[in-house]
């Protein structure tokens, strides 16, 4: 038998050397601060990656420093006087007057009783610090230099650490160097040493060493890559376990013969565009086989995604399943419901709409109908996958507007339907490295390309008294027979100046614009009545709809061709590239207007200058960062494992690629 390849051979766990309370000077008090930086162990210390690498600043002549008020330096002179005062139980000053040849100044050591007997009168002292305001110019001591430990040369580089309320970043440093010192050495580098040298990243002893007290910025930036790909491989080990899992699963296999697929084609009222047609063609080959299926259809608002998640729908229909269609909210659900119920009955396929605003009655038959397999497709939001909620034969989900649900939320959805075939579509593109980790268990299809023969969409950011351009437009614009959407943040009156839906309605209820008919709707409004309301601008019986965000998603009327988002400033890059999505959905050009603060300019200036929703999404990105992006950080979700998506795409990659070929790092990453 040959020996076992290196990578089969699991690597021993990695030692978890306790908590941080158990290193010297770390009391309850200290470790409970510590804690709110989340570091609770001493490997979280050695993990911790510096802010940054700064040099370490010269020595200057006491005169100068004393003018140099809020900057870091170092001092070195004779201790001429000393006092020692406490504050409090915990808190004390020890204050010594230092004299060189320039002048003099006090250098003061906060809450370091122990450094009292430290120091005699003529003592010759180097130490560094902060010059702070402390009856007068002093210098607020960080570190003193010793026999056993002399400063940093000047110029070396020194790596920086986050702050908080009684630990200062200089202390977290030094905890930081003297946990890396002692036990450095003794963690475990799972990764073989080729890999390793692929990426030409150092071991992780190495590593750890380097990130703390590091010899130069190529070394610190090779240590803190290899010690961020920690946490990556730690995802990617699960998220392969996920796919796995799922492998394991058994859903009603959904064969789209070429006749089956002509004929579901056929019933689409248009010709589906190229995109539309590839993405069809991944469905098949997923639906045909009992492993079910996780695909997330990405495609920008107005790329035609319903269509492709109708193909799906009435294929599970036709082989004998049910399908769920949900969206995120009621509107959405109820439009897809009364959108798609003519090519539906056509079809002969049977549908149903669930919300939870639904009167009981109807909402039990709906129930019953579901359960006795009475009914082919449900729309609905996601009161469909409640406790309550049972099919016959579920062999679909689609989900639309993905991102509207919290990762959790998605998930648990998932494991819900553990045996249904799953298709999640979203208009919020995400960058490639960012869907191999947030959505790393989900297989992808791009909608690439628009339905032909859309008009242009100019969007103009309006201040002060050019918003009236908006109106005059709009105006122009419906007495042309075309619509327009008036779209206000919040529903009533907020702080001074900033409107309200209702009140934007009210105003332009007695301007001349409302003679082409005009309507409110807003999510405090009882669903029908909304529904309703929603219905007349839809059939063009009112041309102008003021509202709140709730038709930010998927509202599809193509004959609205203008779109004036007032407080615009109040809305993030997503959100407002959503909401223009609601135009130029016709042949005309289209107008979407801005108005809004200045503190927004920035936002307004990239979707003046783009369309293209995967740029918004780059965009969106460097303004807010990752976790933002995919709602993770407001969900108060982890974003262990994501990094920074542009710098560590080969990361990701690299893991992703490692934990599917070594069963032994999956053990040890589990
Ligand atoms: P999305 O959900 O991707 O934002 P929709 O599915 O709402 O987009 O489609 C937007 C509009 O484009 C709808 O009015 C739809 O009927 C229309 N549409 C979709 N596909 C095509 C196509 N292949 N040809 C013409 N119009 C299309
Ligand atoms: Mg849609």
């Amino acid at each position: 038998m040959s020996p076992p390849r290196r990578s089969e051979v699991a690597p021993p766990e990695q030692p978890a050397f306790g908590r941080i309370g158990l290193l010297p000077g770390i009391g309850p008090a200290r470790e409970a601060r510590l804690a709110r930086l989340g570091l609770a162990t001493i490997r979280d210390l050695l993990f911790l990656i510096p802010r940054r690498l700064e040099a370490f600043p010269g020595e200057a002549p006491i005169a100068q420093a004393r003018r140099a008020l809020g900057r870091e330096l170092t001092i070195a002179g004779a201790v001429r006087s000393r006092t020692f005062y406490r504050s409090g139980r915990r808190r004390s000053v020890l204050r010594l007057a230092v004299e060189d040849r320039s002048g003099a100044m006090d250098v003061v050591f906060f809450n370091q009783p122990w450094l009292r007997e430290r120091f005699a009168k003529g003592d010759a002292i180097r130490v560094h610090g902060r010059v702070v305001d402390s009856k007068g110019p002093a210098l607020a001591a960080t570190r003193l230099e010793s026999d056993a430990r002399a400063l940093p040369e000047a110029g070396s580089l020194v790596a920086t650490y986050p702050s908080t309320e009684g630990i200062s970043q200089a202390f977290l440093g030094e905890l930081c160097r003297a946990a890396a010192r002692r036990f450095g050495d003794r963690l475990v580098e799972p990764l073989p040493e080729e890999e390793l040298s692929r990426l030409e990243l150092p071991p992780l002893p190495r590593a750890v060493r380097d990130l703390h007290e590091p010899a130069d910025l190529a070394r610190f930036e090779a240590a803190s890559r290899r010690v961020s790909l920690e946490p990556v491989l730690r995802l990617q080990a699960r998220l392969w376990e996920r796919r796995k899992e799922r492998a394991q699963g058994h859903a009603m296999a959904i064969p789209i013969a070429g006749a089956l697929h002509r004929d579901l084609v056929a019933r689409l009222p248009f010709t589906p565009t190229q995109a539309q047609l590839a993405a069809m063609a991944d469905l098949r080959a997923d639906l045909g086989r009992s492993v079910p299926m996780r695909r997330l259809l990405q495609g920008d608002v107005g790329s035609g995604k319903t269509a492709v998640g109708l193909y799906a729908c009435m294929a599970a229909a036709a082989a004998g399943g049910q399908a769920a269609f949900m969206a995120p909210t009621e509107l959405l659900a109820e439009q897809h419901a009364y959108g798609q119920r003519e090519l539906l009955d056509r079809a002969s396929l049977r549908a149903a709409l669930l919300t939870g605003s639904q009167a009981s009655k109807e909402r039990k038959a709906v129930l019953a109908a579901a359960a006795q397999g009475q009914v082919d497709i449900v729309f609905g939001t996601h009161a469909l996958f409640s406790q309550d909620v049972r099919f016959a034969r579920l062999a679909l989900a689609v989900i639309d507007e993905q991102q509207r649900f919290g990762v959790a939320q998605r998930q648990r959805l998932l494991d819900k339907g553990r045996d249904v075939h799953a298709l999640l579509m979203t208009a919020t593109p995400i960058p490639r490295s960012l869907a191999l980790t947030v959505y790393g268990d989900l297989d992808l299809t791009l909608l690439g390309e628009k339905p032909p023969g859309r008009g242009p969409v100019h969007t103009q950011w309006l201040r002060g008294p050019e918003t009236r351009r908006a109106l005059e437009v709009i105006e122009a614009r419906l007495a042309e027979g075309e619509q327009a959407y008036w779209v206000v943040p919040r529903i009533e009156e907020g702080e001074p100046g900033l409107a309200g839906a209702i009140a934007a309605f009210e105003r332009l209820r007695s301007r001349s614009v409302a003679r082409f008919g005009i309507e409110l709707v807003h999510g405090r409004m009882p669903a029908a009545e909304r529904a309703e309301r929603l219905e007349r601008f839809r059939r063009g019986e009112a041309r102008l709809l003021v509202s709140t965000t709730v038709i930010e998603v998927g509202v599809d009327v193509p004959r609205a061709t203008v779109l004036a988002v007032q407080s615009a400033e109040r809305l993030g890059l997503a959100q407002l590239h959503q909401l223009r999505g609601r135009i130029g959905r016709s042949a005309r050009e289209s107008w979407c207007f801005l108005l809004g603060r200045a503190t927004a300019a920035e936002r307004f200036r990239v979707l003046e200058a783009t369309n293209d929703g995967f740029e918004i999404a780059e965009r969106d990105l460097a303004l807010r960062g990752m976790g933002d992006l995919v709602g993770l950080r407001q969900a108060g979700e982890s974003t262990e494992g994501l990094g920074d998506p542009r710098r560590d795409l080969d990361l990701v990659l690299f893991a992703r690629d490692l934990v599917a070929r070594a069963p032994a790092l999956r053990a040890h990453y589990r």
